[in-house]
């Protein structure tokens, strides 16, 4: 019965399903399901999918059900054993919700796949969301990837707006809500889709730490892992990967965690094509660590994780500080950066949003400059001059050389002698008030530059 505001109704039957919520709803299911399986396993010559030491026809998840087959004409035969094993129980099958995905190379779907539930036909799709998430007919996690990707970006605004509200800017605290809110949307059970999509996936970091600091789109990658002292999504996206594996060995032998192990396991490794256990190993390669693989032992892979995980950061960070050392398009950032220091302390000083914003901008030194949700472009974009004295407009131009801006320089950057460059003095013990004036300069800059 339903209870209201104006009491309750008469009882209501329930002759079909189960009860949504109540606890021995799965057990009925189960138990009403449970002879679909011995009657796929008991029919002659029927084939599944090896897998390892096991043969599968059909997966079963809470109240999904998926058949498995390696030829059509035998797929057919397992939906006409299911038909009929329903019609016996008296069990309705929904045919909207049950669709069928052909995985094959190319990913297309043949004119000649089609199959019937009885007299009525089952769509053919290309895509079809298991246990949430997307699976893909041409077998690739690419799109799977780039579905994670779009829904980490749709969280993100809410959570920049949050962030808005506070006026001043608190690295911890926009690690901690991308952390939780963010990544936890685009990483959804990566562990088991992520590998070798680990670029897409940075994709999401790198478009919410930008916007939260209005750093142009373009901004090198390495610059702003450097900056705020975070690691590549490759480095969580493998810890997953590391956590699950232990979790895979510590499962017991013949289970369908097991056996899908094993399986991908066994496989020739292919130039071209990567599977879960194949990307596994060339990170661990790649670290040296390749011992702890061909052990496939629980024990040592549980006691060698701190020590993996601690050889990847580094790496990671390597690889960022040697773009750092090799980038042409901002040639003067490894002599900003201290490899030493993780999180850049301007970060960390909870300054208000536009200082942090602006010291971020001039530190990247980019011809781009974002001021009161405004974005500038300085000449040095598209090769324009400058508009007062011709030479080429770039932000060191405007902070230190042109006699076009002598008198803002003066009211607020009077202790910048020639001798002495704004960079330099950014770090310098003053900087805040440094920083302060800067940004001003700025100000005054781009609102009184001749227009082009
Ligand atoms: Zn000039």
């Amino acid at each position: 019965m339903i209870r209201s505001g104006d009491g309750t109704t008469d009882p209501i039957q329930i002759k079909k399903g189960v009860l949504q919520g109540e606890s021995a709803s799965p057990n009925l299911f189960n138990i009403f399901i449970d002879g679909i399986v011995d009657e796929l396993y008991s029919a002659p010559m029927l084939t599944g999918i090896k897998l390892h030491a096991r043969i599968i026809h059909i997966l079963l998840f809470a109240d999904d059900m998926v058949l498995v087959a390696p030829t059509a004409a035998t797929l057919q035969r397992k939906i006409n054993i299911a038909k009929r094993f329903f019609k016996r129980r008296g069990l309705k099958v929904n045919l909207s919700k049950t669709k069928i995905v052909v995985f094959r190379k190319s990913g297309r779907i043949h004119k000649d796949d089609v199959f019937f539930f009885g007299n009525r036909r089952i769509d053919c799709v290309k895509e079809y969301t298991y246990l949430g998430a997307p699976f893909f007919s041409n077998g690739s996690f690419k799109l799977t990837a780039e579905h994670f990707k779009d829904r980490g970006l749709a969280v993100q605004g809410r959570v920049l707006n949050i962030l808005n509200y506070a006026k001043s800017y608190d690295v911890t605290l926009s690690c901690k809500l991308f952390e939780t809110m963010v990544r936890s949307t685009s990483l959804y059970a990566a562990e088991v889709w992520g590998f070798d999509q680990s670029d897409t996936l940075e994709k999401v970091q790198q478009s919410f730490f930008k916007r939260s600091l209005a750093l142009p789109r373009n901004t090198p990658n390495y610059f702003l892992r450097l900056e705020t002292g975070r690691l590549h999504t490759r480095y969580t996206v493998f810890k997953s990967m590391y956590r699950f594996w232990i979790k895979i060995l510590g499962s017991s032998d013949g289970s369908l965690l097991m056996d899908s192990y094993m399986h991908l396991r066994s496989l020739e490794p292919s130039p071209t094509t990567s599977n879960w256990c194949s990307s596994f190993y060339s990170t661990l390669e790649l670290l040296g660590s390749t011992d702890v693989w061909y052990s496939n032992n629980f024990a040592l892979a549980k006691a060698k994780e701190g020590e993996i995980m601690h050889k990847l950061r580094l790496a990671l960070r390597t690889e960022d500080l040697v773009s750092c050392m090799n980038s042409s398009t901002m040639p003067h950032y490894h002599n900003l950066k201290n490899p030493e220091t993780l999180i850049e302390p301007y970060l960390k000083q909870r300054l208000p949003r536009y200082l942090a914003s602006c010291m971020a901008q001039v530190r990247l030194g980019y011809p781009t400059l974002c001021n009161k949700g405004q974005w500038h472009k300085l000449g040095s974009w598209n090769g324009d001059p400058c508009r007062f004295c011709g030479l080429p407009e770039s932000l060191l131009h405007l902070l230190e050389e042109c006699a076009g801006y002598d008198c803002p320089r003066k009211k607020y950057l009077g202790e910048i002698s020639s001798s002495c460059n704004v960079l330099d003095l950014l770090q310098g013990p003053n900087w805040i008030h440094v920083l302060r004036n800067v940004y001003f300069f700025l100000c005054d800059v781009l609102s009184t530059r001749p227009q082009p």
